[in-house]
């Protein structure tokens, strides 16, 4: 099974990836934690995206298209994937279907979590993560179990991302509009697009996507 998880920053789509990678025992592929993981390495790739990514921009579709491809490799061809973050333009989908093709993928889902503008805003300036692990948690909506403590790892340092910012959110949210939103009909030409009310919480968003994929 291969998936792609589609809305805008902050919608969940990276927690609810994290489910699923247990629950169906797939892969999920975030190209936004890769591309942060190659700024910290300060790879090649990293130094080209780094003020992109600072400004909320989108990054261009021949590296975020060659990472996703040379990922794919290195999973080999038995574990489904959950794309998280991409395809973000039309480039990316098209550049998708022939990443999947070559590989003998199909795509067998394609699923929207929509939440409201408002709600994004805080659950962005919220967000942060293990500095260790990576887990998600947010300031009020998903606290460690112990204050301080990671559940996942028992680390007790965290990040928060420099773009999650009210600023450079907005404009995140202009490329999604813009850009992003618009390549669902090619997908929905297709018959597998689901949309999903993003606005539950994490259990309920959890039990409404397992719906679709059971
Ligand atoms: P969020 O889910 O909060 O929008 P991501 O972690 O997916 O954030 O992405 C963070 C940033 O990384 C984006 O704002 C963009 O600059 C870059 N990025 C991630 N994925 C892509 C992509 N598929 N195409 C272009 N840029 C991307
Ligand atoms: P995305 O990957 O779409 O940018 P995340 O999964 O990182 O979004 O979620 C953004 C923030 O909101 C995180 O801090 C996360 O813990 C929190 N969050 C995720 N899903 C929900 C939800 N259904 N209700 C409330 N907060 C949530
Ligand atoms: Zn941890």
């Amino acid at each position: 099974m291969n998936i792609i998880l589609l809305g805008p920053p902050g919608a969940g789509k990276g927690t609810q990836a994290g489910l699923l990678e247990d629950k169906f025992d797939m892969a999920q592929l975030s190209t936004g934690d890769m591309l942060r993981a190659a700024v910290k390495a300060q790879t090649e790739v990293g130094k080209k995206a780094k003020a992109v990514m600072d400004a909320g921009e989108l990054v261009s579709d021949e590296i975020v298209s060659g990472i996703i491809g040379d990922r794919l490799d290195e999973l080999g061809p038995n574990k489904g994937i959950i794309f998280d973050g991409y395809p973000r333009t039309a480039a990316q989908a098209h550049s998708l279907d022939e990443i999947l093709s070559k590989r003998g993928r199909t795509l067998n889902h394609v699923i929207e979590l929509s939440v409201d503008e408002d709600a994004l805003v805080d659950r962005i300036t919220g967000r942060y993560a293990c500095t260790s692990c990576n887990e998600g948690y947010h300031d009020r909506h998903k606290k460690p179990s112990k204050e301080g403590v990671c559940d996942i790892c028992g680390n007790s340092a965290f990040k928060r991302r420099p773009d999650d910012n009210e600023e450079t959110v907005r404009t995140r949210m202009e490329e999604y509009r813009g850009k992003t939103a618009p390549i669902l009909p090619i997908y929905e030409d297709r018959n597998i697009v689901s949309r999903v009310d993003g606005m539950g919480d994490i259990n309920e968003v959890a039990d409404a996507l397992n719906a679709i994929l059971s």
